[in-house]
């Protein structure tokens, strides 16, 4: 495979060994001279893949086992956008907007009920996390973004709440040790930290889901996947295996706390770089910054384009920032080697030279 170093922020890289593996199980899985793609979703091979990647799933978050549901669901972080409210949301909840995903999340929860924004950080292009977020208490939920994509900010805490925590984890699960379990529905594309796009993950805990009376269509019901094991109807078997694979990477890495040793490496090198450049402009406040998604742009156009131009040489792929936001944006992945942020911060330390 050619060397490149890919900053891209979803779909992003996964190990070599995830790639090597799952390229065999294509052409012969488990030595069954059948093809990953082409056995059942209930076959027995595959029920194992489906047993053995929900438990690997839940122990890499230190969640118990026997207190909340994992569900490999399809249509990505949107779907969950809708099926949260779908299933939890009667009367109230609260939600912190912190950019375009968490906005997309609150435009679906109010058409099921009142959505009350308890913070936001909307008034300076979502750059940081609100602070002093007020303790609601007896709604049907509060929901988070705990790591903006697109800004690169990051909640470091769980906020609180007596009522259930719903959070949107897409960007840095499995990224970084946390309070998982303080946190009731957790749910997440798979594209960046989990697998390949095409899934999404979703954690409950048990008896969160209440009784809601409205009827819900079996396919935006948890209680319907979960009732079916997940296999209401056919699973994504290919994204479901190769995310074993991957869990099974992290796993043999030492886990999330090894990971985040590494991915905290990676963030407090390319900050200090950027931080001791004075023709830089970081676009997220220090405070809130993400170890995930780091964001920021040059003072002056031409600058860009040199770097832009150093970066083709250096072979570093999709480092531009989203549409919405512009600028740049480098994601440290777990998969991202730590050579790779060194030759950014090469290209970024030869600029000095050059502007
Ligand atoms: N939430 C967050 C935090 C995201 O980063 C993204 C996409 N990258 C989404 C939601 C939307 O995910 P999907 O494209 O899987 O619907």
């Amino acid at each position: 495979m050619s060397r490149v170093h890919n900053f891209c922020a979803g779909p992003c890289l996964l190990p070599e060994e995830v790639y090597k593996q799952a390229a065999d199980a294509i052409v012969d899985f488990q030595q069954s001279g059948l093809s990953i793609l082409s056995i059942s979703h209930r076959s027995t091979a595959f029920l194992a893949v489906l047993e053995e990647v929900s438990h690997l799933a839940l122990e890499l978050l230190g969640l118990d086992q026997q207190q909340y549901d994992v569900l490999f669901l399809q249509g990505g972080a949107s779907t969950e956008f809708l099926r949260i409210p779908y299933n939890m949301l009667t009367t109230n909840a609260a939600y912190i907007d912190t950019g375009v995903w968490a906005s997309k999340a609150i435009e679906q929860a109010k058409q099921f009920g009142k959505v009350e924004v308890i913070g936001s950080s909307a008034d300076r292009q979502y750059s940081y996390i609100p602070q002093d977020i007020p303790q609601v208490n007896g709604c049907d939920y509060l929901h988070f973004t705990s790591n903006n994509t697109i800004y690169g900010t990051q909640f470091s805490a769980v906020p609180q709440s007596d009522s259930p925590i719903v959070s949107d984890m897409s960007s840095d699960v499995y990224s970084r040790v946390f309070d998982y379990d303080k946190i009731d529905v957790i749910y997440a594309g798979a594209q960046k930290n989990i697998g390949p796009a095409g899934l999404s993950v979703v954690f409950v805990r048990k008896g969160v889901l209440g009784n809601i009376t409205r009827k819900i269509p079996n396919m935006l019901n948890y209680k319907e996947h979960i009732a079916k094991d997940g296999l209401y109807h056919t699973a994504n078997v290919f994204a479901i295996y190769t995310t074993l694979l991957n869990l099974r990477w992290l796993r043999a890495k030492g886990g999330v706390a090894a990971i985040e040793k590494i991915n905290n490496q990676k963030a407090e090198m390319l900050y200090h770089a950027l931080d001791s450049l004075d023709f830089i402009h970081p676009l997220a406040d220090k405070a809130h910054r993400s170890r995930m998604n780091v964001t920021f742009d040059f003072k002056e156009k031409e600058q860009g384009y040199l770097f832009d131009t150093l970066c083709q040489e250096a072979n570093i792929q999709n480092i531009k920032g989203h549409r919405v936001l512009g600028g740049y944006r480098a994601s440290l992945y777990n998969a991202l080697p730590l050579a790779s942020v060194e030759v950014l911060v090469a290209v970024l330390n030869r600029m000095k030279v050059k502007v």
